[in-house]
């Protein structure tokens, strides 16, 4: 096979665009391609915009970014809370007031009052995950997902262990809206998948 552009010259290989072959000083190569020299500034100026495009956060990932480290800051204040109304002073304090009634938080049932002792623990997990969730997406690392799976898993558990607890009505309001988020958040993560590296 002789170069389409110069014909007395031997084809080193073959255009990736148009098929036709190329000598050595005709042929460019482009990440492990052979481009003949009408084809390679189509494909470099193709490849720039490409990169452009990829360059640019979909805002679904700035969205989902967002609204895991607003998650992670929730869990974080509520775990404070949980805290802070006495659970953890109270297991310091001594043995009956552990097991006493602890907690004023109206989303845990007072007589069990390990349970926000627990989920404050959790809470501090799911809080932590829940902004490192948001800061990997920011950067658009595959693993964001994972992380961001486990949070709304571990999410969706608390939710759950403090609904089956209270008594109030404020705890379904709140696992509605927690399922909710969850579910956005799935959703956004899911659109912006394909932009993450
Ligand atoms: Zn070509
Ligand atoms: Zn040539």
């Amino acid at each position: 096979m002789k170069c389409y552009l110069h014909p007395n010259v031997d084809a080193v290989g073959v255009c990736s665009e148009c098929g036709r072959g190329v000598c050595v000083s005709c042929a460019t190569s482009v990440k492990g391609k052979l481009y003949c020299r009408n084809d390679f500034g189509k494909v470099r100026l193709r490849n720039e915009l490409r990169a452009k495009a990829d360059a640019k956060r979909p805002p679904t990932l700035t969205i989902a970014s967002v609204l895991f480290v607003l998650y992670g800051v929730g869990e974080l204040a509520l775990a404070i809370l949980l805290m802070y109304t006495g659970v953890v002073p109270s297991a310091a304090k001594g043995p009956l007031d552990f097991f006493g009634t602890g907690s004023s938080v109206g989303l845990i049932d007072s007589s069990i009052s390990i349970a926000p002792l627990i989920a404050g623990g959790v809470l501090f997990v799911a809080s932590a995950a829940g902004m490192l969730t948001g800061d990997w997406l920011w950067r658009r690392r595959k693993f964001g997902v994972a992380l961001g799976s486990f949070q709304i898993v571990l999410g969706l558990i608390i939710t759950g262990a403090l609904y089956s607890y209270s008594h109030a009505s404020a705890a379904s309001d709140v696992a509605v809206g927690v399922i909710a988020l969850n579910v956005v958040l799935a959703a956004l993560t899911a659109a912006g998948y394909r932009s993450l590296r």
